[in-house]
């Protein structure tokens, strides 16, 4: 029986479009079948879904350096992706809050995070210095970042201090760049910032934004390529989320489109993990999604939609859960990985 068929029977997708010559093109790649999918649920987010549990702890949290503050105000955010973070807006206020949840809330690790400038960069210099003796003092915690652009002295010192893991996310188009972040710098400067941060020790974790283009796929071929030409640690996809952007200025892409780019995803980088991370649309769009996800043989998903259990079950592909971010690993434990585009 094709897998067309045999995702077609499952309960959950019943009201799916999938896209058969689609979902063809996947079976007959048959990279699915040749690697183990995880399915994360990671402990900064409520989660149940109708096939797993989640975990209630929260050990992971996000700090922002400019609290909400943020002089790019992309089209596709305007800073809201920062709203939920814990504002740490001197490293004297970020050593204190780490400190009283090492003490209160058995930390675990915390992303640092905060809105660019207009270059979308991100001045961290001035953190370092406490991040270097919290790492010092407890050495157990893990510590991510947004790196946003940077150059290779600014990769060295972030490395230098201690960060783990550092996270930004990879455009390939010009006209992105210009319209949805209204920066003038080339796709270069994107380019320039992933070798500089690959030349380092840290565990690089570059994301790609499906549709960041107004929900049109434009530079995500040439993201691609990008990330596959760099020593990175993983891939981790997600697509944009229109609700997030000013009212009207976005589309949602088709599920099929983004399932065409996690088949090309897959073929660019067959030997490196790639995941689909926690944002992505809602409701039955999540659920096609995911499942050319699973069909397409990304190695995560985060948060998985409804049926994807019984969708790696129909295909015969084996499967596993972890109470984990799908970018940062801590111990058998958990990050967060969320995506700022910073
Ligand atoms: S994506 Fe980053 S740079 Fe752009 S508005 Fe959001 S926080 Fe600011």
């Amino acid at each position: 029986m094709s897998w067309l068929d045999r995702v077609r029977a499952i309960e959950e997708l019943e009201d799916a479009e999938l896209d058969g010559a689609l979902i063809g093109r996947l079976q007959a790649g048959g990279r699915a079948l040749e690697r183990p999918l995880r399915f994360s649920t990671p402990t900064f987010k409520d989660y149940t879904s109708s096939e797993l549990k989640g975990c209630a702890k929260n050990s992971f949290p996000a700090f922002s350096i400019t609290a909400g503050g943020c002089a790019l105000m992309c089209d596709h955010c305007q800073a809201k992706i920062l709203e939920p973070m814990i504002p740490a807006t001197s490293p004297e206020m970020l050593e204190q809050k780490v400190r009283d949840l090492v003490m209160l809330q058995n930390l675990q690790g915390f992303l640092l995070s905060g809105g660019s400038n207009r270059r979308n960069e991100i001045a961290y210099e001035r953190y370092y210095p406490v991040v270097e003796k919290l790492k010092r003092e407890f050495p157990h915690l893990k510590i991510a970042i947004h790196s946003a652009l940077l150059d290779e002295t600014r990769a060295k010192r972030m490395e230098a201090a201690g960060v783990d893991t550092a996270m930004m996310d990879v455009i390939g188009a010009r006209e992105t760049i210009r319209d949805v972040y209204k920066l003038d710098r080339p796709v270069d400067d994107f380019e320039r910032t992933l070798a500089a941060l690959t030349a380092t020790d840290m565990e690089i974790v570059p994301h790609i934004v499906i549709g960041l283009h107004y929900g049109e796929i434009l530079g995500e071929a040439n993201a691609l390529d990008i990330c596959a030409r760099h020593g990175i640690h993983a891939l981790v996809l997600v697509v944009i989320m229109p609700f997030y952007a000013k009212p009207g200025s976005f589309v949602t892409p088709s599920s099929a489109a983004v399932g065409t780019i996690f088949a090309e995803a897959r073929e660019r980088l067959p030997d490196q993990q790639v995941l689909l991370g926690c944002a992505r649309p809602p409701g039955m769009a999540r659920r096609e999604i995911d499942a050319y996800a699973v069909m397409a043989g990304l190695d995560g998903i985060a948060f998985p939609a409804d049926g994807m259990v019984a969708v790696a079950e129909a295909i015969g592909r084996p499967f596993h859960q972890e109470h984990a971010c799908c970018s940062i690993k801590i111990g058998g434990e958990a990050a967060q990985g969320a995506s700022c585009a910073a």
